[in-house]
């Protein structure tokens, strides 16, 4: 199998960088009409500096707001604007699910799109797949395109304004980034691309969880502060780009898999992917059988930025076995990424594994409370 390594044509990131669009678009020679889709929180905030930034190099643009779901549906309802307004680039602004919604207009319409996450709440904003979900809000697929987006720019001054939780989040889907990884390579198992991973991709996912634990914490508090600095600059960057290239070029294993499962209960509706992810990866680390070391590092630091560490604390208080199995089942489904870890997998595996995670989640709040 080849080695392949993956990832966005450019990354610009830094306080401010929205006013820069206009221009970093020009420099990779992406044109206009543009059509922006955004959530109407974010249309009302950015607008009028899109509207500047792309004045700069005489850009038309039409903008989309979002239906909330990156299903088929919405999908189908932002192709038709693209048309309407013959648009020749995408451009999404938002959180994961309007990014996701536009990268999928953009494969399907043959077009560049730029991706402009407004949080640092996943990995998604780099990649060159979505996740398609029910109008329920149930995952129901992953979409892989030919190419990962042209441009991702973030402004740290935006992700700086939005809610801690989001930015926690991130790091819950960035906290998984370098177990799955690791795991991958040791199976020697295909990556997102259908490559074997790299030295590089290895390197940016330990980099990541490396970047996580020294400055996940300041960038989590400067976020509460709403301020911009160097940890979060380089947290949002671990978040984004290196989280990003690391799952995507290396792989993913139990850790989402137990999230996609997760999604099955709607008691978890509520709650972020990298939240769900989070405890995914409690699941993982049990499957494994890390030393408690190990388990217990990445349950200390979950806790520091106020990640879950239980079921409870992702909508699953008082759970029985007859709950869990249809969520072990589903994230053992036949395809799924669990199935990269370097043993069989079987239900009764999973819900074992999800139950055990839960208790010793409960037993270190119960020790650190
Ligand atoms: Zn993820």
């Amino acid at each position: 199998m080849l080695s392949v390594f993956c990832s966005p044509t450019r990354y610009t990131q830094g306080r401010g960088a929205t006013a820069a669009l206009g221009r970093e678009m020009a420099t990779l020679g992406l044109e206009g009409p543009v059509l922006f889709i955004a959530g109407k929180t974010v249309i009302s905030r950015l607008a009028d500096t899109w509207a500047a930034s792309l004045s700069e190099t005489a850009v038309c643009h039409t903008v989309h707001p979002f239906g909330g779901e990156c299903s088929s549906r919405e999908i189908e309802r932002a192709k038709t604007a693209a048309r309407e307004c013959s648009a020749r680039t995408i451009v999404g602004a938002g959180g994961g699910k309007v990014l996701d919604t536009a990268r999928a207009v953009a494969a399907d319409l043959g077009l560049p799109v730029v991706n402009c996450p407004t949080v640092a709440s996943s990995d998604a904003p780099c990649s060159a797949l979505s996740v398609i979900y029910s109008e329920e809000g149930v995952f129901q697929e992953y979409r892989f395109y030919r190419k990962n987006p042209d441009l991702v720019l973030v402004d740290t001054q935006v992700i700086a304004q939005a809610p801690p939780r989001l930015l926690a989040a991130g790091m819950g889907d960035a906290l998984a980034t370098w177990f799955e990884a690791k795991t991958c390579v040791a199976g020697a198992v295909q990556n997102m691309r259908g490559g074997n991973s790299t030295c590089t991709a290895l390197a940016l996912a330990e980099l990541c969880y490396q970047t996580l634990l020294a400055d996940g914490a300041a960038a989590l508090q400067a976020v509460k502060t709403q301020v911009v600095t160097p940890a979060l600059e380089r947290l949002v960057e671990a978040n984004t780009l290196l989280s990003g290239l690391g799952f995507e070029s290396s792989g993913l294993a139990a850790a989402h898999a137990v999230h996609n499962g997760l999604t099955a209960a709607h008691d978890t509706h509520t709650y972020y992917h990298g939240e769900k992810v989070a405890f995914g990866l409690l699941v993982q680390l049990v499957l494994e059988g890390v030393s408690s070391a190990t388990f217990e590092k990445v349950l200390a630091f979950a806790s520091d930025v106020e990640l879950p560490i239980t079921l409870a604390e992702i909508g699953l208080s008082k759970v029985t076995r007859d709950q869990i199995d249809p969520i072990a089942r589903r994230a053992a489904a036949p395809g799924e990424t669990i199935h990269n870890e370097p043993f069989e997998i079987t239900p009764e595996l999973v819900a074992d594994a999800i139950l055990a995670a839960d208790a010793l989640g409960r037993g270190w709040r119960k020790q650190n409370s």
